[in-house]
């Protein structure tokens, strides 16, 4: 048979992968709470868990035991004209946690395919109104997916270049500091008297792909509050920040303006299972009901609120909402709080920061050895046990909130290593 790594190489395409430059990918045969073990038995901290999906740990006990009885009930069924249990259950503890704006669930079954819809809803919420609309605003290196609509409203376009003669109109807002904050809002007010924006899109509180870059609420507040006067649908993408990774359920909980649509995937499966889904108000729902079967939002996928999916993102919410892991959740924040004291004034590290389980820090290096560097720190973490994945200078952790003190302590000493490395 061959180890896997070889195997691996004859058939398979990998995303965001230039096969050329990186033709080896490290075969996981187990994952288990916070560890996943290689082909080889070495074991590794999922320090980002897995793309911020496993917030609860992986392969954790409740949720299989959940999936497994839904398994036997209902596998999958047609989502337009049947419906079932496990979906109605879920729009009814999503609405729950959601904002108290949010009414309306649409379910799909990946964070492109939410923010896809999440700019649909804008787009035809206008344009069923009458009233023609047609431009999109989105935060400069912005990230929402990879499918058409998605890919035009993310700003970091390195890897978008052969799709750009085909995006839909995209004007960039700079993302708000306390210095740009009046600049942005003059500028944005000034460009909405032509009426013809849509939407809105935004990660609220931190932008994952740029690095982790974070901003404040209060800015934030400020552009939503501006935009709605002029009734542009406001979207947040909370692929990344929902359930809980800022502390609060959502990121738009630090908000006292709420946006009109809420994009969630990630970790709403707690990773066992691909789902997706977008929330959005009454007003926003309103403008697509009518006799006219034209007005409705004609968007579908196969997989649409599988039965499965369902039950694992309930069993998630369930646990999300205990008094455990919302204990849990304050011991990460606050060990991070404290780590950041121990390295926050080292020489090698620029800068750090923190917005609720999310801690981020960008290394003090010359531009000149960014090279290979990310490929160089990848390559420490994981001789060390430990799984980051930084993105150029930028070491960011994301652990599952069920890590215990050891396993935190072993991720801090790894990047303390890293810093007498560089
Ligand atoms: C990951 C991510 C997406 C895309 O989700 P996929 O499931 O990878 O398609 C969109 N928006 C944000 C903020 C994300 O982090």
């Amino acid at each position: 048979m061959g180890k896997l790594s070889d195997r691996d190489k004859k058939h398979i395409w990998h995303p965001l992968t230039q096969h050329k430059l990186h033709p080896t990918m490290l075969a996981i045969i187990k994952a288990k709470g916070c560890i996943l073990t290689d082909e080889e038995g070495k074991e590794y901290i999922d320090g980002i868990s897995s793309w911020y999906t496993s917030a609860y740990g992986h392969c954790n006990d409740f949720i299989i035991e959940r999936v497994y009885a839904q398994m036997q009930q209902l596998d999958q069924v047609v989502f337009s004209g049947f419906t079932h249990e496990p979906a109605i259950k879920l729009s009814e503890e999503l609405i729950k946690i959601l904002p108290p704006n949010q009414e309306k669930i649409f379910f799909s079954d990946n964070g492109s395919t939410a923010t896809e819809i999440g700019i649909k809803m804008a787009l035809q919420y206008h344009f069923n109104k009458g009233d023609k609309r047609t431009v999109l605003l989105a935060f400069e290196n912005a990230f929402h997916g990879d499918t058409f609509g998605a890919m035009s409203v993310s700003g970091l376009s390195v890897y978008n270049g052969p799709f750009a003669d085909f995006f839909i109109a995209v004007e960039r807002v700079a993302t708000p500091t306390k210095e740009n904050i009046s600049e942005v809002l003059e500028k944005l007010e000034k460009r909405l008297q032509k009426n013809d924006i849509a939407g809105f899109i935004y990660e609220p509180l931190i932008q994952g792909a740029a690095a982790m870059q974070m901003h404040d609420p209060e800015g934030l507040e400020k552009i939503i509050t501006l935009l709605k006067k002029y009734g542009v649908i406001t979207v947040a993408d909370e692929v990344m920040t929902g359930f809980g990774k800022t502390g609060k359920y959502f990121a738009s909980d630090h908000l006292a303006v709420k946006p009109d649509v809420i994009c969630m995937s990630k970790a709403l499966t707690a990773g066992m299972v691909p789902m997706a889904a977008t929330s959005c108000t009454q007003q926003v729902y309103d403008a697509f009901y009518s006799a006219d079967m034209s007005k409705g939002l004609f968007h579908g996928h196969t997989y649409t609120a599988n039965p499965l999916a369902c039950a694992a993102a309930l069993a998630g919410i369930a646990l999300l909402t205990s008094n455990e892991m919302q204990e849990n959740i304050q011991r990460v924040i606050a060990a991070h709080k404290n780590f950041d004291l121990e390295i926050k004034s080292h020489p090698k590290v620029a800068r750090t920061r923190q917005t609720g389980t999310i801690y981020a820090l960008d290394l003090a290096i010359e531009m000149e050895r960014y090279g290979d560097l990310r490929d160089k720190l990848m390559n420490h973490f994981m001789s060390q046990g430990v799984f980051l994945r930084p993105l150029g200078s930028t070491i960011y952790i994301s652990a599952p909130y069920v890590i215990t003190d050891e396993q935190l302590r072993k991720i801090y000493d790894s990047i303390k290593a890293v810093l007498e490395l560089i």
